[in-house]
C-alpha cells in the first residue's frame, strides 16, 4: 500500500517532528492536538525548523514551500483521520490517554489505516487491546530531534500482522529512517541497553573506578560512541531513566535492572541533568563540567 495521507496526533516536541518528517516525505500530513496552543506550537517549532534549513544552504525556500503546502494543523481529530492510510500517535506517556486515544482511532480511522504509537515505554499490546484491531497497531518509536535523528524502532506486539509491519518499515524508508524491528518487551531494544549503560556507568562512579568525564571519555574514544553514557544520563534526564529502570526492574522481576543508590539519590536532590542546572555535571556554562557527587 503506497502511503499519502497521514495524521499525527499530539503536537509536542516528537509529534511536530513526526509531522515534519512525514510532510518532507511528500504525504498529505494532518498535525492534531488537543490544546490550541500545543498545536500553534508545535507548527511554529517545524516553521523554525525550516527557516533555519534555509539559512544555513540546506533547503529551499521552494522546498519550504512545497513541505508547508502538505501540512495541515488540525483541531479536530475525526477531521485530522479522514482517508489517512497511517496514523502515528505522540501524546503524553499516560496509560490512560493512550488507550482512551487508540480506542477513538480504532472507531475513527478508515479501516485500513495503521495504526502507530509513539510510546518509549509503555506496552504496545496493552494500548492495542483498547482497539478492535491489535493487528494494525505498532510501535513507532522515533527519537528526538525527529528530523536529525536516523532511528526508528519498530515493536511489534503478538497480533501485530506482517503487513502492518511491511507498511510501517516502508513508511519509515520514506521518512529517511533506518528501522529495527523488536518484540514488545519491556524498553524494548533502545531504553534498555541505554538504561543499563548508564546505571553501571553510574555504579562505577560512585564506586570510584574513575572521575565521570573519564568514564564518560572511555565510551566516547574506546567504543566511538558520539557521547559518554553519564552526559547522555544527564540530557535524558535522571528522573526519566530511573522511571525506566524501575519499569524494567519490575517488568522483568530482576533487580539487575535496580536504579543505583547514587541515581536515587540524585533525583531526591533535583538534581535532574541539563534540565535542571545540574545532575551528574553540572551544566550552569552549558558545558558538562566535572563537580562534587557530595
Ligand atoms: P510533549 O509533552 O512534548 O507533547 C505531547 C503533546 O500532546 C502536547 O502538545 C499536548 O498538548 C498533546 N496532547 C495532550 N493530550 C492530548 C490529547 N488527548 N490528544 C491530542 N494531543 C494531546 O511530549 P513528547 O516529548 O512529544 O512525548 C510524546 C510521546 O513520545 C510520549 O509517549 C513519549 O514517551 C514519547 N517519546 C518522547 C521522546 C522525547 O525525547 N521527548 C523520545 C521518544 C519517544
Amino acid at each position: 500500500m503506497a502511503i499519502e495521507r497521514v495524521a499525527v496526533i499530539g503536537a509536542g516536541t516528537m509529534g511536530a517532528g513526526i509531522a515534519q518528517v512525514c510532510a518532507q516525505a511528500g504525504w498529505d500530513t494532518r498535525l492534531y492536538d488537543a490544546f490550541p496552543e500545543g498545536l500553534t506550537a508545535g507548527m511554529e517549532r517545524i516553521e523554525a525548523f525550516w527557516e533555519k534549513g534555509i539559512a544555513r544552504g540546506k533547503t529551499t525556500a521552494e522546498q519550504r514551500d512545497a513541505w508547508r503546502g502538505l501540512l495541515r494543523a488540525e483541531k479536530d481529530m475525526k477531521a485530522a483521520l479522514e482517508d489517512v492510510d497511517l496514523v502515528i500517535e505522540a501524546v503524553p506517556e499516560i496509560p490512560d490517554l493512550k488507550q482512551s486515544i487508540f480506542s477513538q482511532l480504532g472507531q475513527w480511522a478508515p479501516e485500513h489505516a495503521v495504526l502507530g504509537t509513539n510510546t518509549s515505554s509503555l506496552s504496545i499490546a496493552d494500548i492495542a487491546a483498547a482497539t478492535s484491531c491489535p493487528d494494525r497497531v505498532i510501535g513507532m518509536h522515533f527519537f528526538n530531534p525527529v528530523p536529525i535523528m536516523n532511528l526508528l524502532e519498530l515493536v511489534q506486539h503478538d497480533t501485530t500482522s506482517e503487513s502492518t509491519v511491511t507498511i510501517a518499515q516502508q513508511a519509515g524508508e520514506a521518512m529517511n529512517k533506518t528501522t529495527i524491528l523488536v518484540k514488545d518487551v519491556p524498553g524494548f531494544a533502545t531504553s534498555r541497553l541505554g538504561v543499563v549503560l548508564g546505571n553501571e556507568a553510574i555504579r562505577m562512579l560512585a564506586d570510584g573506578v574513575a572521575s565521570a568525564k573519564d568514564i564518560d571519555t572511555a565510551m566516547v574514544l574506546g567504543y566511538k560512541h558520539p557521547m559518554g553514557p553519564l552526559a547522555l544520563t544527564d540530557l535524558v534526564g535522571l528522573d526519566v531513566r530511573r522511571d525506566i529502570l524501575l519499569n524494567l526492574q519490575r517488568s522483568f522481576n530482576d533487580d539487575a535492572y535496580a536504579p543505583h543508590p547514587l541515581l536515587e539519590r540524585l533525583v531526591a536532590e533535583g538534581r535532574l541533568g541539563k534540565k535542571s542546572g545540574k545532575g551528574i555535571y553540572d551544566w550552569s556554562t552549558g558545558q558538562a563540567e566535572e563537580t562534587s557527587l557530595e
